[in-house]
Formats: C-alpha cells, sequence, structure tokens
C-alpha cells in the first residue's frame, strides 16, 4: 500500500498538490514583488492580473459567453440563499423550490424568509432506493419568479444529471460541490453559483453567474454586499475581497486547464466513482442505496451493513492514510468526497482497505 495521505474532506477540501506547492513559493515572495500575495492590495495592478485571469480561466473552461456575468462573492453558498431571493424575485413573490436534500432544502428555507416557495420533493423511494424524478415530472409552477434546485447533493450524494428545460423560466443552480466536475450547458442557466471550498479552493469565495439581464431589481433592503448589481458595478470588490482564496481559486482554474480541462475531469470522476460504486456493489457488507442514475461522482456515500464496525472502520482507514471519511452527521455512515483535485490512486488506496477491511470482519 501507498504511504501517502489522501483527504476525502466533503469541504474545505483536498487541493492540487501542485497548487500547495506553488502557494507555498509564492508566499513569501510573489511574483518577485518581494511582498506576499496576502498583503498586496485588491486594487493593486498586481492583484488586478488576478481577477482578470480567473475570470478569463472560468470563461474559458466553462464556455461562459459575454451575455453573463462573473462575481466573486463573500458569505458562502448560505449568503446566496439569501442573495437568490433577495435579486431575483419580481412579479410573483414565489419561487419554486426543488428538494433533493439537505442543501437545496435548506436553500428553500432561507427564501421562505423573503417569499413563499413552493416546496417540490423530488426524491422518491422506489424499491428501495432514492431517485430523483425527472425534471419533466416536476410540478413547476407558471407564477413562480425562478426555479432553485441543486445538481450535486453534497450530503447524500445524490445527483441529479439532467439539464433544466424549462420554457421562460429563470433557472437558478447550486453547483457548489460540482462546478467544473462534468460539462455543463451554461445557457441552460440563468444564474449558478458555487461556495469555492468544495471543487475550485479554500473556502471564503463563492462564484455567481449570472446572466447580466438579471442585474437589475434587487429588493430595497438588500445589504449592498448581497446585491449582485453592486457587485458588478464594483467589479466584485464593493468591499475587500477574500484575496487569499481568490489567488488560490486563479492557480486551481489554471491547473484544471493544464490538465486538460474539464473533458478530462468529467472522464476521471466518471472512472474513480464508477470503481468505488462496483466496489460497494459487488459487496454485501457495504450499501449505497442511491439508484445508479442519480448517484454523485463527487460525494460517494456508503454505510456498512454492520454499524457495529463503523467505529473501527473510521479508526483503521484514518491509521491507514484515508482520512475524514465519516459521513455528515444528518445520514451517517460514511463519505468519500473525490473532488478533481483526489487523485486516482487516492480511490484505489480506499478500495483497497476497503476489501480488506471486509475480508477481515464479514
Ligand atoms: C457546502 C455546500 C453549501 C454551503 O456552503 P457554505 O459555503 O458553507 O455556505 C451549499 N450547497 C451545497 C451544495 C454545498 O455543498
Amino acid at each position: 500500500m501507498n504511504k501517502k495521505i489522501y483527504n476525502f474532506s466533503a469541504g474545505p477540501a483536498m487541493l492540487p498538490e501542485a497548487v500547495l506547492k506553488e502557494v507555498k513559493n509564492d508566499f513569501l515572495n510573489w511574483n518577485n514583488i518581494g511582498t506576499s500575495i496576502i498583503e498586496i492590495s485588491h486594487r493593486s495592478k498586481e492583484f488586478h492580473k488576478i481577477i482578470v485571469k480567473s475570470k478569463q480561466y472560468l470563461r474559458e473552461l466553462l464556455n461562459i459567453s459575454d451575455e453573463y456575468a462573473i462575481l466573486f462573492c463573500q458569505g458562502g453558498a448560505r449568503a446566496q440563499f439569501s442573495a437568490i431571493p433577495m435579486n431575483l424575485l419580481n412579479q410573483f413573490n414565489c419561487a419554486d423550490y426543488i428538494d433533493s436534500g439537505y442543501w437545496s432544502y435548506n436553500a428553500m428555507l432561507e427564501a421562505k424568509k423573503y417569499c413563499f416557495p413552493n416546496h417540490i420533493t423530488v426524491k422518491k423511494n422506489i424499491d428501495g432506493q432514492t431517485t430523483i424524478i425527472k425534471m419533466k415530472q416536476w410540478p413547476i409552477q407558471s407564477q413562480s419568479d425562478y426555479i432553485h434546485y441543486c445538481p450535486n447533493e453534497t450530503i447524500e450524494g445524490i445527483a441529479i444529471y439532467e439539464e433544466p428545460n424549462f420554457h421562460n423560466k429563470v433557472v437558478v443552480g447550486d453547483f457548489s460541490s460540482s462546478l467544473l466536475s462534468r460539462k455543463i450547458n451554461i445557457n441552460k442557466y440563468d444564474l449558478i453559483y458555487a461556495s469555492a471550498q468544495k471543487n475550485l479552493g479554500p473556502s471564503g469565495i463563492t462564484i455567481v453567474i449570472l446572466k447580466k439581464i438579471l442585474l437589475k431589481n434587487s429588493y430595497p433592503f438588500t445589504p449592498s454586499i448581497l446585491d449582485y448589481k453592486k457587485s458588478f458595478d464594483f467589479d466584485s470588490m464593493f468591499n475587500t475581497p477574500v484575496t487569499f482564496s481568490w489567488y488560490i481559486i486563479s492557480l486551481v482554474l489554471k491547473w484544471v486547464k493544464n490538465q486538460g480541462g474539464i473533458d478530462f475531469f468529467e472522464n476521471m470522476n466518471y472512472k474513480k466513482s464508477s470503481l468505488l460504486y462496483q466496489t460497494i456493489d459487488n459487496s454485501n457488507f457495504y450499501i449505497n442505496t442511491v439508484h445508479p442514475d442519480n448517484r454523485s461522482c463527487m460525494n460517494i456515500t456508503f454505510h456498512l451493513r454492520d454499524p457495529n464496525l463503523n467505529h473501527i472502520f473510521l479508526k483503521q482507514s484514518y491509521e491507514s492514510g484515508l482520512k475524514f471519511l465519516q459521513g455528515h452527521k444528518v445520514v451517517g455512515g460514511f463519505r468519500a468526497s473525490i473532488y478533481n483535485a483526489m487523485p486516482m490512486s487516492g480511490v484505489k488506496k480506499l478500495i483497497e482497505f476497503m476489501k480488506n477491511f471486509e475480508y477481515k470482519f464479514k
């Protein structure tokens, strides 16, 4: 077994080693300017290059046209749970909230403070498997200002791979744990957002990509830092941004591009997750009850058939260098978060551990 440590944390999560090394070098003397990257002004021409580059990489990687603005916001994805209703509610004071798990449900709870959300549950248990009903069957209201959904439920490991096709509806997607993990057609969305600490960088920044035509009528009580129009007008610097996180995100984006872009990662993520799901499905020892069509390729959740072994599984995996496999407390069990930065070697090491553990304890 290789001795390397692998970090399966759901977020903040593992970053590419190459990026961490670059950060280490830049920390004391960035670009030979004799100061640390974290000591320079967000308004300096040096930092401006990072801002320009990071947007340029995002536009290239995701094929984002000029019709869209890119904002770098603070307060995590949860701040967006508030910003979205405040900025997008319009004539109906109502929005469709698709509930496929913990995060989409929580977005709906927050929106309740500002409007009357239609709570639409799309998660069904069919023959013991969690299945997401097809988008065509989602009971979207005609009198709602937007649809909100989450294509990757980080906690349950549930994914929605279909892309939205709701005529004339503003579609909002929480891509916090899936942006850059696979190809998406950005034009199918009006606004997507992702907090960085899963697949994009360290915590502190949330990327918001939205159609410029949406930059207009926020509610009058909207705090300025949550106002998209203001954020756009100030180039995401109405207040001081988290410069260190922004800089690291720009390095991660460059790394994604250099590895081969989203095509490369989509393929890798499919391979990594398939191997893990096969290991689970081929055993009588581990279980995952999500329907194969809706299994996440970023967060692989599983339980042991004998929960009395949970404690020892966690302890032994940790000691073997497989860190932070504990599932979120609302679902229990285990979760292997295998974002873009997780190499195939980490997944193989986990599989080897799981097979040995099963052999010893079954
Ligand atoms: C982590 C996560 C959030 C919450 O992000 P914060 O930055 O902690 O607010 C919301 N949605 C999804 C899908 C997530 O994975």
